[in-house]
């Protein structure tokens, strides 16, 4: 694929989080347009802290949606159960997770006996085989000719737990070529991307390099502060609820001064890199208007913010913290197994988006 397709570096959406830059590949826009703003959110209907896992929070339909309805035979893969609901909204095809992948029934899931399907017994959701078994799910959909448009959406458990020079790393690169060489020879037409990138967020003895932001807020302003960690989601082990972006609430009524004092206050926060008000939020990183907070803070390359020194489980990670979810983890690759048309390299070169690989592999390659 380097030798005979392309590839570039694209920006994926803010936050740089699975839910939210899924959300963006399957819609091909950003969160302003499909309302998904992180894994988990303040509902503003509510004032409840929920999981944003459902497909009722989507506000666009899909392009696996659009190609099952113009005749295409999708199949839609992903190794986490927790985005198997929002990636196949409104769905007529085949629609499973590797983590519960001996659930998939024909009337909900458009397909059943998987594991024997697929050739591998349903894998441990905190492993390689997680994501494995999604690729080699999709070798052999294809291989079967059981469909013809997928969406195969891997876990990041391994990139949270080591660092890519690592042998256990490279051993799961290796075996993820093997399964991509497989999908090569069916004559498909594959585009890669991320959902984000992955940096390493703790100190020289291990410890996570994290800043507590609602302690220190609350401590100074009162608890009127909210912060909400949008990468908190069921997977406890991947990064302990600790990422590179948090959204800030205020439950008083509006104070232009205290707003003020707040950011002033953020910006001098080390670890703190980025700030936003809710209205450059919006613009700027692209965000659903009533689903933002007041700000939107980000953090350096190495550190996490958190909201709680008691919030966060520490307990349950599997190493030292390895994390995502800011502006040092928005960059990821965009690789086509086929060589672009001059036109969509011309595009390659103008801040090409992590949510443009669907047009890119479709109406982008030499064909
Ligand atoms: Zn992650």
């Amino acid at each position: 694929m380097l030798h005979h397709g392309y590839r570039c570096t694209a920006r994926g959406a803010l936050p740089s989080f699975t839910n939210v830059n899924n959300a963006s590949i399957v819609t091909g826009l950003p969160p302003s347009g499909h309302g998904i703003s992180g894994n988990f959110f303040l509902d503003p209907k509510t004032g409840k802290e929920v999981m944003m896992n459902s497909a009722h929070y989507l506000r666009a339909s899909t392009i696996l949606a659009s190609a099952a309805k113009i005749g295409r035979r999708v199949a839609m893969v992903t190794a986490k159960e927790k985005l198997r609901d929002i990636l196949s909204h409104d769905l007529d095809g085949i629609r499973f997770s590797a983590e519960k992948a001996n659930m998939a029934r024909i009337d909900t899931h458009g397909i059943e006996m998987v594991e024997e399907f697929v050739g591998y017994p349903i894998p441990e959701i905190y492993s390689a085989e997680a994501s494995l078994f999604v690729l080699r799910a999709g070798a052999a959909l294809l291989e079967k000719n059981i469909a013809d448009f997928v969406y195969l959406s891997t876990t990041d458990y391994i990139q949270h737990v080591y660092s890519p020079d690592t042998l256990e790393s490279l051993e799961f690169y290796s075996h993820m070529d093997y399964e991509i060489g497989r999908i090569m020879k069916t004559g498909a037409t594959i585009g890669i991307t991320a959902d984000h990138g992955m940096n390493a967020k703790h100190k020289a003895d291990g410890s996570p390099n994290v800043v507590y932001l609602e302690n220190i807020l609350q401590y100074e302003f009162g608890e009127s502060v909210r912060v909400i960690c949008p990468i908190t989601d069921p997977y406890v082990k991947h990064h302990g609820a600790l990422g590179s972006l948090v959204i800030i609430h205020l439950s008083h009524p509006k104070d232009p001064k205290l707003e003020r004092r707040i950011e002033q206050r953020l910006k001098q926060i080390e670890g703190v890199t980025e700030v936003y008000d809710h209205n450059t939020a919006v613009e700027k990183l692209e965000l659903p208007d009533d689903r933002t907070g007041e700000f939107i803070v980000m953090s350096s390359r190495n550190f996490v913010l958190g909201k709680t020194s008691k919030y966060h489980d520490l307990t349950a990670l599997d190493g030292p913290l390895r994390s995502h979810g800011g502006r040092y983890e928005e960059k990821v690759p965009l690789i086509t197994s086929k060589p672009l048309t001059p036109e969509y390299i011309i595009r390659s070169e103008k801040d090409p988006r992590n949510f443009d690989v669907f047009d890119f592999t479709i109406n982008g390659t030499e064909q």
